[in-house]
């Protein structure tokens, strides 16, 4: 890319002149011109130790890294817990052949703390499996809270024995965010596994467990000093490289054994709801702290609208939804024969982040006129405009509903999912019907916590 920007601003001639002279010139200045135009994400990584994501759609994803099946390579998979479907990147196996799969389900701080992580490892286990992905480890971890992640890369350690690795995953999984610590933590210069240990010295396991070893910061050291020194640390490692046979840049992290870490692009896959919002609306849609989740008696004729972003209308017996979202995402109970008149109103005030805004003042804090409907969340309120498309609606029935489980789990991509619970014997079939945007998923799945 930088030679084509060259050419465009400074001729081809130069670039392929004969001369010498010329050419230590133009290289000169190709040089200065190159560091002055280093791409956004190679300025981020080597000045700031940042990885900033790129995205490609799935199926350039797929062609551009159709190589990974003909490799000897480990895979590791990072998929966003609050949305596992959503972020599973679908006929995974055959992109990437017999090599091991880790499945990394980040967020994980964002669940309930009373989880059971054994429950959630053989849930996705099983959910890989139903996807066609069988035998992949599975890790959970937080890669903001740095939770999980040294216990990741022994185990990764051990899994890869000296090969490379690719790193994959849909946009917004936290895949940055995860190359970020992973790298961090490789740049503490952590030492693993016995051949580590072998080659310093061959000290001893403890207690039958693998010992990481940290090394220690300079005591006087500030963390500046240390921030300094990790971000160098950093730069003299990271290069960039052309995966073979594609034109497709990755980042690559030298790791020991003459391996490498390869980062790939982010997947974009439009069934997530995220896709369909401003950056500072997805502060009250991705969750960045514990889901406190919000428990709502359902009975004949509510609706429970999730924002402006989706509408649930419930018909049956009395049920109840626990809404596993945002804790910011403010969700609206009213009935649903006032939902309509109640979206056309509130859109965009109380129900916020919002769908089909166009043309529609924001009128912040006026939610005298709201009466019919309880108030569980907290009424955002933004004042950018947004032009979405119109709600699709979607019907579950109960024939569609595994009545095996205590509840079923009802997942609107991106936005989180509601644990759907029957109290009583239903007189009368419920029935569910589900306003989304367009292309976003709506599914039901066996539950997760
Ligand atoms: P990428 O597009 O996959 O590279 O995702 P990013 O690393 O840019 O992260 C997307 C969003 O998820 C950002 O708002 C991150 O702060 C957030 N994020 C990433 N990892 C975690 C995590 O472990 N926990 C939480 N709560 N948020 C995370």
């Amino acid at each position: 890319k930088g030679q084509i920007y060259f050419e465009r601003f400074f001729g081809r001639s130069k670039l392929n002149s004969s001369s010498s002279d010329t050419t230590t010139a133009t290289t000169a200045t190709l040089d200065t011109f190159l560091k002055k135009e280093v791409c956004q994400r190679c300025h981020m990584l080597k000045n700031y130790g940042k990885v900033v994501p790129i995205k490609i759609p799935v199926n350039e994803f797929k062609s551009k890294l159709a190589n990974i099946r003909n490799m000897n390579c480990v895979v590791i998979k990072v998929v966003d817990i609050m949305d596992f479907s959503g972020t599973f990147i679908e006929d995974f196996r055959h992109i990437v052949g017999n090599n091991p799969v880790i499945v990394v389900c980040n967020k994980m701080d964002v669940l309930p703390a009373d989880i059971h992580k054994h429950r959630i490892e053989d849930w996705i286990r099983r959910e890989c499996k139903a996807r066609g992905m069988v035998a992949a480890h599975v890790k959970l971890l937080s890669s903001a809270s740095k939770e999980g992640i040294t216990d990741f890369i022994v185990e990764l350690e051990k899994i890869r024995r000296g090969r490379d690795v690719f790193v994959v995953g849909c946009s917004n999984v936290g895949k940055s965010t995860f190359l970020n610590a992973l790298v961090d933590e490789y740049s503490n210069k952590v030492e693993f596994g016995d051949q580590q240990e072998e080659e310093n010295g061959g000290k001893k396991k403890k207690n039958g467990k693998q010992e990481v070893k940290h090394k220690e910061a300079e005591p006087q050291e500030t963390p500046e000093k240390e921030a300094e020194r990790k971000r160098k640390l950093l730069a003299s490692r990271v290069t960039t490289s052309i995966f073979p046979g594609t034109t497709l840049n990755v980042i690559s992290v030298p790791l020991w054994n003459n391996s490498t870490l390869f980062d790939t692009p982010g997947v974009d896959n439009p069934s997530q709801i995220i896709k369909l919002l401003k950056p500072e609306e997805l502060k009250a849609v991705i969750p960045t702290k514990r889901i406190k989740p919000s428990l709502v008696h359902m009975i004949e004729g509510k609706s429970l609208f999730l924002a402006g972003l989706a509408r649930i209308d419930y018909s049956g017996g009395l049920a109840t939804f626990t809404v596993y979202t945002n804790n910011n995402l403010p969700l609206h109970l009213c009935r649903t024969d006032k939902a309509d008149a109640l979206f056309q109103r509130q859109r965009g005030k109380m129900l916020c982040p919002p769908i089909g805004l166009e043309n529609i003042n924001i009128n912040n804090n006026n939610n005298n006129n709201y009466i019919e409907s309880d108030i569980i969340g907290n009424g955002l309120v933004f004042d950018e405009k947004m032009d979405l498309s119109q709600l699709t609606k979607f019907s579950i029935t109960p024939e569609q509903v595994d009545f095996k489980h205590t509840h079923t789990d009802l997942v609107i991509s991106g936005l989180g999912w509601i644990a759907i619970k029957p109290l009583s014997k239903q007189a009368k079939p419920f029935k569910l019907s589900i306003y989304t945007p367009k292309f976003i998923d709506v599914s039901l799945r066996a539950p997760l916590v």
